[in-house]
């Protein structure tokens, strides 16, 4: 059987973002509609926060400094979430371990998924550079990562790479 791919659930119109909402992105749901085995994941609700829930970022570092103990996920009355988005993102690495996903889609900017650029922890929207505590596990584990931002622009060449 071929490899499927993993994507955020969010992009796919499953309301799994922090305010109940998602993310769908027609281009993208049309990209992969063609014979793909697509599985959506949500880091954020597989650690067991709620939904809807506050919005949370990455205090002073990025994920890679979250996995490695060294910065923290804050939501935005000051509470921890840490502990759930490092359980979120250990879930989905075993899911993509066991799945063995020819490409995994990320929401850009998120401080789960997030691939390359996430918000700063100011929570005025601004963004730095890093990943999400999942991309970062995840990279780590040298999958093959890409924002849907990343897709719709390279889609065509993605396209005849990946199915
Ligand atoms: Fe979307 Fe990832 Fe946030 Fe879940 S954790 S809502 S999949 S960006």
């Amino acid at each position: 059987m071929d490899q499927p791919i993993l994507i955020s659930a969010c992009l796919l119109g499953i309301p799994c973002r922090y305010d109940g909402n998602s993310n769908p992105l027609p281009q993208l749901v049309k990209l992969l509609s063609c014979n793909q085995v697509v599985i959506p994941f949500c880091p954020e609700t597989q650690g067991g926060l709620t939904i809807p829930r506050l919005p949370a970022e990455i205090v002073k570092g990025d994920g890679a400094l979250v996995l490695g103990g060294k910065a923290k996920v804050i939501n935005k009355d000051g509470e921890d979430y840490t502990e759930q988005f490092l359980k979120g993102a250990e879930a989905v690495l075993q899911m993509a371990t066991s799945i063995n996903p020819k490409l995994i889609i990320l929401k850009s900017k998120s401080p789960s998924c997030g691939l390359g650029r996430i918000y700063d922890g100011s929570f005025r929207g601004r963004l730095r550079q890093g990943d999400g505590v999942t991309s970062a596990l995840l990279r780590q584990a040298s999958f093959q990562l890409v924002t849907e931002i990343e897709l719709l622009t390279f889609g065509q060449i993605l396209a005849k790479n990946y199915w």
